[in-house]
Parts: structure tokens; sequence; C-alpha cells
């Protein structure tokens, strides 16, 4: 199956009251393990790169990847852009058969954001292409993209920057952050919030910096005090109007997990035996998060 647009897997989400899980990829290990998992579980996934990840891989060698790898799997999927920050970027992932694009406009003005945002709904649409827009701003770190403090979504806002830009699908703050640190007490999601959003706008809602990192990787790791969201509040959001669910850091660190273990014990230069783990924990991992977010 050739690569579909964000919404066709949105749409399939919608109808079983799931979420479809976006995947971030930087590499080429990365990418077969999260087809694989998908394979395995026959549930559709967004594969995602950051314009980091596209700097790192080049986009043709994305691209390439990409369609061999679902052409491979026999999987259903889209290619998303993860935090497009300006409308260029847009544009070359749109020349380079991404079928989805998110535009992040979030740190400027709200009518600075309605315009972009329209903009590239107006370019994207009658391509069939797909597009994700942010309201609110999460605090923490990913790729280029950071900030200090969140700001909440205001629902009635959401509901206006809908209407005005026509966008597919909505990035939301309502408390998680990117990164493996996200809360310092107990972990807090404004779920109320979530589902005045979704009630007033009637679209898929989307939530970033939604990783479980979860205590067995974070101790293998060093990082005791990291924390994510916990499973069953994910659930919640997702059966309140979540319905894409963004996952990095938890890749990230079953990837570093495995490998690190395999050079504890292996002595040898073949770079397959130490990123085949790598990879074999990120297919773990993927399997896990795909349980939580698609069933
Ligand atoms: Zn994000």
């Amino acid at each position: 199956m050739p690569l579909l647009p964000s919404k066709e897997l949105l749409n399939w989400a919608e109808k079983r009251n799931v979420a479809v899980a976006a995947f971030n990829f930087n590499n080429y290990e990365f990418l077969d393990a999260i087809c694989r998992a998908a394979a395995e579980m026959e549930l559709p996934v967004i594969l995602a790169t950051s314009e980091g990840a596209i700097k790192y891989m080049g986009v043709e060698v994305i691209r390439g990847m990409v369609e061999s790898s679902i052409k491979r799997y026999g999987i259903t999927a889209s290619l998303h852009l993860d935090h497009g920050r300006s409308f260029e970027t847009i544009l070359f992932a749109i020349r380079h058969n991404y079928t989805s694009v998110m535009i992040d406009a979030s740190d400027k003005p709200y009518h600075e954001n309605v315009r972009l945002t329209r903009k590239v709904v107006e370019i994207a649409h009658p391509l069939g292409i797909t597009v994700e827009a942010e309201l609110g701003v999460l605090a923490g770190e990913e790729d280029e993209i950071s900030a200090k403090e969140s700001i909440y979504t205001d629902p009635y806002q959401a509901q206006r920057f809908v209407m005005e830009t026509g966008v597919d699908m909505l990035a939301v703050a309502v408390g998680t952050s990117h990164g493996a640190y996200k809360f310092k007490g107990e972990p807090r999601i404004d779920l109320t919030r979530i589902r005045k959003i979704r009630e007033l706008t009637g679209i898929p809602l989307v939530l970033h910096g939604a990783s479980g990192i979860y205590e067995e990787y974070a101790r293998k790791l060093g990082m005791e005090d990291a924390k994510g969201v916990p499973d069953a509040i994910l659930k919640k959001a997702i059966e309140f109007g979540v319905r894409k669910v963004n996952t990095d850091t938890d890749l990230r660190m079953a990837f570093k997990v495995g490998v690190l273990e395999t050079l504890r014990e292996y002595g040898g230069i073949d770079p397959r035996k130490y990123l085949g783990r790598g990879r074999e924990e990120v297919h773990k991992m993927a399997i896990r998060r795909l349980k939580v977010i698609s069933t």
C-alpha cells in the first residue's frame, strides 16, 4: 500500500475510540523496528521525522527507506513532518512526498499562528495532505524545540483556532512535556481540559510528550528522576479524544539500553551486533506502546 494521509489513519482510530501511534525515527534501526512491530500487531502507524531527523538522514534517504519498509512489511502508514517551524520547511516536506505535516507556530502570537496554519492548510488540502497544528506551549526539549514554561491550551481559543484554520488535528498542551523529565511530583494531565477541547473542536487531538518513561529503562540508564505519562492516564486521554500519540523518548531510551548492554559484554567491532540489539529493544518498546495506544 502507498503512504496514506494521516487523516485516514485518524478516521480508523476514531471508529475504534483508540489513537494512532506516531513514532519518531532517526535511523534505519528505529524505522525497521517500528514497521515490524506495526506489522506484527496489524496496526497502522505514523512515521514521524523532525527537521533534525531530516538533516541527519537526508530527505531522499528517508523517503526511500520508508517506502521500501512499508512495502516490505505490508503496513498501513503515513509519513509525517513533526514540528515544522516554517512555511519553507512544510513546502520542502510536501515536495518530498510527505503525506502529513505539522506546522508548529505555537510560540508565535495567536494571530500569527492562525495565519501560518491557514496558509499551510490552503496548500496541503488540495494535495490530500493532512495538517497538524499546535496551540498552547509544551515545556521541555525535543531536537530544536524547547520551552521553559508550559502554557495550557484554552478550549475556547482552540475552538476558534480550528474554525479559522480548517486544520485536521490539533496538538494540545495539557500537562505533558517533551523529554524524559515530565513531572517533578505526581504525573498530572488535565483530562477535563482534553474533554472540553474535544467537545468544542470536534477534531482529533494530538498528545506530544506522551512517552511512558518506564522505570526499568530509566534505572538502567541512571535516569532515576525521569518520569513519564502512566499508561492508565494515557488511556484516559485517548478515551477523551486524543487520536494521535507521539512517542520518541521511550524508543530512544530502549535503543540505548540495548546498545549499552551489548557493548558491556561484546568486545568486537561488528556494528550489527550492538545496533541490532538496540533495534530489538526499539521493537519491543514499539509493541508495548502500540498495545497501550492503539488497542
Ligand atoms: Zn512534539
